[in-house]
């Protein structure tokens, strides 16, 4: 039996998307209240009747949100281009040795418009 866990987080941040033309809006510096979910799998323990932890979810994800909380995306290394699907990437790449079952990475910057990542 495989199960899915899904726990959602949110952060503010800033960032502009330097590689747009001078007038997309997007181009200008703005801020989102970013909607993060962080989506793991596997098997269920027998015992504990539970996948994981979700609190092991959130502490892995802790040291990510505390980069990304009020910041400026830009100035983040790794996020020079912060479009959500890179934003997802990285937090893929920083989560993923901490939480192997990780299985997905959903960024929202918007409530109608977000982005899945399922690794490599
Ligand atoms: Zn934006």
């Amino acid at each position: 039996m495989n199960i899915e866990l899904r726990k959602s987080f949110q952060f503010e941040a800033a960032h502009l998307l330097p590689h747009l033309p001078e007038k997309h809006k997007c181009r200008r510096l703005h801020g989102h209240s970013f909607q993060v979910e962080v989506v793991v799998a596997g098997p269920l323990d027998a015992r504990l009747g539970w996948v994981m932890d979700y609190a092991e979810i959130s502490a892995a994800f802790k040291p990510l949100w505390e980069k990304l909380d009020h910041y400026y995306l830009n100035e983040i290394p790794g996020l020079e281009n912060p479009t959500s699907e890179n934003v997802a990437v990285w937090i893929w790449q920083k989560l993923k040795p901490r939480l192997p079952l990780l299985t997905e990475v959903v960024v929202a910057e918007t409530c109608t418009a977000r982005c899945v990542y399922r690794g490599p």
